[in-house]
């Protein structure tokens, strides 16, 4: 078939007819990947050729980053995800970049906030006798909270602004950047889970992505993204990996105990770690990328308690150092 394909695209090149490097290549590549000469591959190969920078592209070199070949999954995942024109793509991701900065903003300012409340709090017993004083500290601490629980707000509202994007891209059970079930498309999952049976899920959080973004920008940090959604998926499979939020996945596990659910779920955390992963533009390689994970039995339990408990036991990993599952 590629040998066909390659014939025939030589013999075009030897007419009048201007032929599109990009089509060899993208020919070549679909040869290197051993994926099938079809039309939505070609699809594929020739939009990673034609805009080495679109979303597109980042998300098969987020593959091809990690040593891997694209397996036809990925292949239509990444493409049915980035199936705009190539403005959209551009807009919203500007779009979804600004989100994410006011995100960082809010949660840059939250954390200030936070800290000028309980100096306030702390300084107050010691100012002690002058009532004034007192009372406009007092004010000044109320102040602060108020802010506080605004900003919390704020936070909230934006990252379900980010999600509302995201859905409006494309599919809106899916998010766009990764092609995996979003939060929308793991709550439909749920609804036709069997009531019966072992089950358990878990929630996985990068370990301080915050700086990979800071250090490296949004672009990669985007890419890192994708590197861990295919990363889980492929440790993980045959069980639901959905992005659950920014870099929080959710893992839904059906016919496993809670022990079982956590030993899959460690092994995909050093499946991920011992990933050699590099900067496309330099080469340089980048510090192994870990993640903390609480995991709580589904069975017997509601959804959103589930959720809660495995939201404790992430924390408790977070706390006890970080790169670790908790159960
Ligand atoms: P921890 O180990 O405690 O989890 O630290 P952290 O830095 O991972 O956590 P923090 O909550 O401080 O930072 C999460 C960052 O994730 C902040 C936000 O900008 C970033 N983020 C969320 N969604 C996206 C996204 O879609 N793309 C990129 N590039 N960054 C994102
Ligand atoms: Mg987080
Ligand atoms: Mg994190």
């Amino acid at each position: 078939m590629f040998e066909r394909l390659g014939r025939a695209a030589a013999a075009n090149k030897a007419t009048a007819e201007p032929v599109n490097d990009v089509g060899f290549e993208a020919v070549a590549f679909l040869a290197e990947q051993r994926l099938a000469a079809t039309p939505t591959n070609y699809e594929l190969a020739y939009r990673y050729r034609i805009d080495r920078d679109s979303a597109l592209a980042r998300a098969v070199d987020a593959v091809l980053m990690a040593g891997e070949r694209l397996t036809q999954i990925t292949a239509d995942q990444i493409r049915l995800a980035h199936t705009q024109a190539p403005g959209e793509i551009d807009t919203a991701r500007q779009v979804r970049h600004q989100t994410l900065q006011l995100a960082d903003l809010a949660a840059g300012a939250l954390a200030t906030t936070g800290q000028f409340g309980r100096d306030l709090s702390g300084g107050l017993a010691e100012i002690g006798n002058g009532a004034d004083t007192v009372a406009i500290v007092t004010a000044m601490v109320a102040y602060s909270q108020t802010t506080e629980a605004a900003l919390a707000a704020a936070t909230r509202q934006i990252e379900a602004l980010r999600q509302e994007v995201e859905a409006a891209k494309g599919d809106a059970a899916r998010d766009a950047l990764t092609g995996l079930h979003n939060r929308r498309g793991v709550e439909e999952e749920i609804r036709v889970l069997p009531a019966r049976g072992q089950a358990a899920l878990a929630i996985c959080d990068i370990d301080f992505f915050k700086s990979i973004n800071d250090r490296y920008g949004h672009v990669v940090g985007d890419r890192v993204l994708q590197l861990v959604a295919t990363s889980l998926s492929k440790s993980c499979d045959p069980h639901l990996v959905a992005r659950w939020g920014g870099e929080e996945f959710i893992i839904l596990m059906n016919g496993v105990t809670v022990e079982e659910a956590a030993e899959l779920v460690d092994r995909a955390r050093t499946d991920l770690a011992g990933r050699m992963v590099r900067l496309r533009t330099t080469d340089e390689p980048m510090r192994p990328i870990t993640f903390s994970a609480g995991v709580s039995p589904l069975h017997g339990c509601k959804f959103d308690e589930a959720v809660t408990d495995a939201d404790q036991l992430l924390y408790r990993a977070k706390e006890s150092g970080r790169n670790k599952v908790e159960f």
